[in-house]
């Protein structure tokens, strides 16, 4: 079993929602600051994708440009340059794109009646994937997880976004809207007509604005579009912080995280809590806030569990990873702020196993980087 990426969707648009005009050559939304952070988020991702279209029309490098980014990465033990990815269900491909020349890997996503044509084409410049007789995106996702990619950045185009935002793929949406009006009816767009999840009155929950010189970068969570039965997410929050305190007593270790959890009855009261190496050297956090209670505490059924990283699938040190010991106790909602990179184990499932069994598993990516920060000591200086 892998596990899909988280997918960010990242896009410039004009203020009347255009992501280029209609000439040939490429109209600059951004400016340099937004340049920078976009660098910054390639940086952060392990794979970049792109349509075929977006590929001819603008013909991008895709690269991680600062110098320190990439020597960061390389610290990190990964390739100086995420993969890079294109799909296409046409197979209009161009060899002589500068996608090809540059970076480390790259990958196609296509369809069967192009594979053996796009091969032909690239001649070794790219691995060359069929996801099905028709496009796939759920196909295409387990093939990105199935290479470990934990972090999926996509930058277009307008067809790309409208697919994954219309199959509620998305995750995290990053739209930097730029102070211009193109003004143009057949001008690309960056969301076209869709049936999108909720209708359009489910409203995307709103994780950051931040002003880049004169351009405003939105951060929307599609996923968490709000519900009546969505518990209070300053709730949340609240609790995840302290789950992130926690973390903060673990006994220092070089081979291992440091995590706290908090587990939660639904009247909002703690029942009690755990933290890494708690008690001995092996216990994890949310083993520890198990352990304290007994499996049949009716209240278990009702509760929450918070915990700063994603639940374990596989461990070494003992018999059953935390996903399982939490659908042992029967709790039917997770809050996690931090996905597990691949560090000690090749590719922790945790998440998408409790999803599978229909818990309800709720990613607080605003503390990820709070609940990282715990950690910093196991990923060297970079
Ligand atoms: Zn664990």
């Amino acid at each position: 079993m892998t596990s899909r990426p988280y997918v960010v969707l990242s896009a410039a648009m004009s203020v009347d929602g255009h992501l280029d005009d209609s000439s040939d050559r490429r109209l600059l939304l951004s400016n340099a600051e937004d340049f920078d952070r976009v660098d910054e988020v390639r940086a952060g991702a392990d794979a970049i994708l792109v349509g075929a279209t977006t590929l001819r029309r603008d013909n991008p490098r895709l690269l991680v440009n600062d110098e320190g980014r990439r020597s960061a990465r390389l610290a990190r033990g990964l390739p100086a340059h995420p993969l890079k990815v294109t799909v296409t269900a046409s197979g209009r491909i161009d060899p002589g794109l500068r996608f090809w020349r540059h970076g480390d890997e790259k990958l196609v996503l296509t369809v069967d009646a192009a594979l053996d044509g796009v091969r032909a084409k690239l001649d070794g410049l790219a691995e060359v994937v069929s996801v099905g007789t028709a496009f796939d995106w759920g196909r295409a996702l387990d093939e990105l997880g199935r290479r470990h990619v934990r972090r999926l950045v996509v930058e277009g185009g307008g067809t790309v976004h409208t697919q994954l935002m219309e199959q509620d793929f998305a995750d995290e949406l990053h739209l930097a809207v730029a102070p211009l009006l193109v003004g143009q009816a057949g001008a690309p767009r960056f969301l076209g007509p869709a049936g999108y999840p909720g209708g359009p009155t489910a409203r995307m929950r709103l994780l950051e604005t931040r002003a880049l010189g004169d351009v405003v970068l939105l951060r929307y969570a599609p996923k968490q579009r709000l519900r009546d039965d969505v518990p209070d997410r300053e709730h949340d929050l609240r609790w995840m912080r302290r789950a992130i305190e926690l973390a903060e007593k673990c006994p220092p270790s070089d081979g291992a995280y440091s995590v706290g959890a908090v587990i939660v009855g639904a009247d909002g009261t703690e029942l009690s809590h755990g933290y890494s190496r708690e008690e001995d050297p092996h216990i994890h956090a949310e083993e520890s806030a198990l352990a304290k209670l007994t499996p049949d505490d009716p209240r278990l059924r009702t509760a929450t569990i918070y915990t700063s990283l994603e639940p374990c699938s596989q461990r070494r040190s003992r018999p059953r990873p935390c996903a399982d010991l939490i659908l042992a106790h029967g709790l039917p909602r997770v809050v996690t702020a931090w996905r597990e990179p691949s560090l000690f184990v090749d590719d922790c499932v945790g998440v998408e196993q409790l999803r599978k069994a229909g818990v309800t598993v709720v990613e607080l990516p605003e503390l990820a980087a709070e609940a990282e920060s715990v950690n910093a000591h196991l990923f060297g200086a970079g």
